[in-house]
């Protein structure tokens, strides 16, 4: 994302849609009024609600709060597999309050980053992240909640964890980025794959491939915002608005009709995340 790029101008309305995933703290929702006007935006163009997602302990605080502030937003909360490192007695006791916050609906994100690993020293080492992901997947048991997992670069051992760990009932693999293989694996064990702005690349042949074997009860749609600004908008900065971009070109992929992909990713949402909509 580059701040000197401009916001893309708002999609052609698409509703109902939840976004799956983003970061409202990120985005600039820091105070209930800054978190209202994002929303009030979103929900302009059909966007009704959003998941916002933690990266670390400060995030997590703000992803309660924000989802305390408006009934449009429910919070996921835990520690990014790039700051597993942080996950001490004092930041397991607390993410174990957060996960049974009545506003807090999924443990996440949470899961295995072999990217940044091989690119940051502030990465934690991959034995910390499997711990720390080994954690989060009993945490959501525990509470009883979805896990929602981040991967990147690391499909495989994503899974073989969950596998050797056991899946909680309900695991949404957040920005879904891996080949139609993997795919057809998360789909045999039931798991819910989002899809972000990066199925819209032109380069995502393959990704365009593994939205086609997703049978329609297990897809979510999300921006990840401010990050992966669907195209022909990428590089500039996302928001939970933008959705209708990544829903349509999910339906043109998928060769499904863009209003029946909408009300089938919101109703799926809805099962996964156990929430309803707050009427428009
Ligand atoms: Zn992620
Ligand atoms: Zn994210």
């Amino acid at each position: 994302m580059s701040p000197r790029k401009p916001p893309p101008p708002d999609p052609d309305p698409l509703a109902p849609l939840i976004d799956a995933h983003t970061h409202l703290a990120a985005c600039g929702g820091r105070d209930a009024q800054a978190v209202r006007a994002i929303l009030d935006h979103a929900a302009s163009v059909g966007v009704g609600g959003v998941v916002t997602v933690a990266d670390d302990m400060v995030d997590a605080r703000w992803a309660v709060a924000a989802a305390e502030w408006d009934d449009r937003a429910w919070a996921a909360t835990a520690l990014h597999p790039t700051h597993a490192g942080d996950l001490t007695d004092e930041t397991a006791e607390e993410l174990r309050m957060m996960a049974q916050h009545p506003r807090v609906v999924a443990v996440g994100e949470t899961g295995l980053d072999w990217y940044w690993l091989q690119r940051s020293d502030d990465c934690a080492p991959r034995e910390v992240q499997i711990e720390s992901f080994r954690w989060h997947i009993a945490l959501a048991k525990e509470v009883g909640k979805p896990l929602m997992i981040h991967n990147r670069d690391a499909g495989r051992d994503v899974l073989d964890v969950l596998d050797d760990a056991g899946s909680p009932e309900t695991v949404i693999m957040h920005c879904f980025s891996e080949d139609e293989a993997i795919a057809r694996e998360c789909v045999e064990r039931g798991y819910l794959l989002s899809f972000s702005g990066t199925v819209s690349f032109t380069n995502a042949a393959a990704l365009q491939d593994a939205a086609r074997v997703v049978p329609p009860e297990l897809l979510l749609v999300e921006t990840d915002a401010p990050f992966l600004t669907p195209h022909p908008f990428r590089g500039h900065p996302n928001q939970s608005y933008c959705l209708p971009y990544t829903v349509r070109a999910l339906a043109q992929v998928r060769d499904d009709d863009a209003d029946d992909l909408a009300r089938q990713v919101t109703a799926n949402a809805e099962r996964a995340y156990r929430v309803r909509l707050p009427a428009a």
